[in-house]
């Protein structure tokens, strides 16, 4: 009788634990991927992840046809269906790589222990994660709320496995063939307007595209990484983030092609360090969402329940979704998750910062418009993320410390290059000015032929008045907690 090979945030062949497994266990294999729109509780993805699920969907589609190995996709509650595909197949064996957040982690223990109750086999394997969320505890027993001694505890449970070799097409024994929806009647994908034109242009989603971006980051950026991760100017990151979000290569791949770059090339032990670390930072927020699954809507530290957030100014969130709101940085990062579904780190911090304590937005409008944009959109880091900004997180930035927009600029984006590469409306602003334009003198903006307020937004608050504001209201939540 057959395997049933489930695929779900693991859209690859290679190193995928799951796929491994069901070819091992000697049985003919087919593979489904369920777009589960339907069980009550599961968070909808947002429309960039949808245009990239389409099309690592597609990618994987032509790898699996290539290695003669069945696979459909289908649309529905996702339960129902992987019964619908076992009758279907004759198969006897599930095999899935396990998923992280409360609501999918339910889904399954509900399903295994239904199916294995039917005397199915169902084996679920790890390939998102380094280490299990459950696995890296403190002396006492209990879970880290601190990234320092996490990482600490989960490196001394020694080196990540090595990454499992892609099944050859001569290992695959085909299972039946099972009906399936065709990609594009999925609906994943805009059609008018049609806003992926950027995304298209910036991205090759799937397996062989996550493979070149890492081939082209091990040999051309590697080296240097651990001083210039924070440019968002340079080519300085990896941009692996949307390909390791739907399982287009694993954490594990990463860690070790990072080593045997830095063996073989220019990088050094430090950038191969540095790298690992925010592979960490990944590890952390997947287990700070598996032990506290509350982290994903609510704020981590409760007396933040209190904080006075405004309500929302809707021309303030428009300026701050569009990137209209006077404050170059700001802006470039806005308009280049727009335009791109991605955003620098640090250009995340200081847009996220922006909105919660300039605006003194609750931090929850600033994620979900995250969630809907971002092609690596993630339940761990997105929210982890916003909450350690915001200060009501785990592991959290001290409140009080409030990004100045141009300074950080000044900072990370020295000569103003990735200001003029999204808003082109500064792209003749001299480097002096082009973090606060409101400070040049007049003749440097007419040679430039910026207009405050006309070409470009006059800042739509004064940083130094929103700063104190918030952390007045800072004081004021501390006060009363
Ligand atoms: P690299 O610097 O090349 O890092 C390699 C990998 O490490 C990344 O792909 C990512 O998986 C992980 N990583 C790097 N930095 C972090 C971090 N600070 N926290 C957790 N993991 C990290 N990341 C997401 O994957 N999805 C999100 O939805 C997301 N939302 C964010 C929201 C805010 C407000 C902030 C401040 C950060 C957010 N991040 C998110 C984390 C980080 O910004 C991105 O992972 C990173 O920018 C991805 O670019 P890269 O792949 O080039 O990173």
């Amino acid at each position: 009788s057959g395997a049933l090979l489930w695929f779900r945030e693991d859209l690859r062949l290679a190193d995928n634990p799951a796929l491994d497994s069901a070819v091992k266990s000697g049985r003919p294999v087919t593979a489904i991927y369920v777009l589960d729109e339907q069980t009550e509780g599961l968070r909808a993805m947002g429309g960039a992840a949808r245009w990239w699920l389409a099309q690592s969907l597609r990618a994987l589609a032509s790898d699996c046809a290539a290695m003669g190995l069945p696979f459909s996709v289908r649309r529905g509650r996702s339960d129902h269906l992987v019964r619908d595909a076992l009758r279907e197949t004759g198969a006897e064996a599930v095999f899935w790589n396990r998923r992280y957040a409360a609501r999918e982690i339910e889904i399954d223990a509900a399903l295994k222990e239904e199916l294995q109750g039917d005397r199915f086999s169902v084996q679920s394997s790890n390939c998102r994660l380094l280490h299990e969320p459950w696995e890296v505890k403190s002396k006492w027993g209990d879970p880290f709320k601190v990234f320092s001694p996490y990482w600490r505890a989960a490196q001394a449970r020694g080196e990540p496995r090595a990454p499992i070799p892609r099944p050859s097409k001569g290992q695959i024994e085909p299972g039946r063939a099972i009906d399936g929806e065709s990609l594009d009647s999925l609906g994943l994908e805009p059609t008018r307007p049609d806003w992926a034109g950027g995304l298209r242009d910036a991205w090759t989603p799937g397996e062989a595209g996550a493979k070149a971006r890492l081939k082209a980051f091990v040999e051309d950026d590697l080296r240097g990484y651990a001083s210039a991760r924070d440019r968002p100017d340079l080519p300085s990151t990896s941009r692996m983030s949307p390909h390791l979000r739907f399982g287009e290569v694993s954490p594990h791949q990463l860690w070790h092609a990072v080593e045997r770059a830095a063996a073989e090339g220019p990088a050094t032990a430090r950038d191969v360090e540095k790298f690992r670390t925010e592979l960490g930072w990944r590890e952390f927020s997947h287990h700070l969402l598996f032990q506290f699954p509350e982290l994903a809507s609510r704020n981590f530290q409760k007396r933040f329940d209190d904080f006075p957030w405004e309500k929302p100014k809707p021309s303030h969130l428009m300026a701050w979704r569009k990137g209209l709101t006077g404050f170059p940085i700001v802006d470039a990062g806005m308009r280049q998750l727009w335009r791109t579904g991605w955003m620098h780190n640090r250009v995340r911090m200081i847009c996220a910062s922006f909105l919660i304590k300039d605006l003194m937005i609750d931090w929850r409008e600033g994620e979900a418009w995250f969630w809907d944009t971002l092609v690596d959109a993630d339940p761990a880091n997105n929210a982890a993320s916003w909450q350690w900004v915001a200060g009501s997180g785990a592991d959290a930035a001290p409140y009080f410390r409030v990004f100045n927009p141009s300074l950080q600029g000044v900072r990370f984006d020295p000569d103003g290059g990735y200001v003029r590469a999204f808003v082109p409306e500064l792209e003749n602003m001299p480097a002096r000015y082009i973090h606060a334009p409101w400070e040049a003198p007049p003749e440097s903006l007419s040679e430039s032929g910026v207009e405050l307020g006309k070409t470009y937004p006059l800042p739509i608050v004064d940083h130094g008045a929103a700063r104190d504001r918030a952390l007045k209201a800072f004081d004021r939540m501390k006060a009363e907690s």
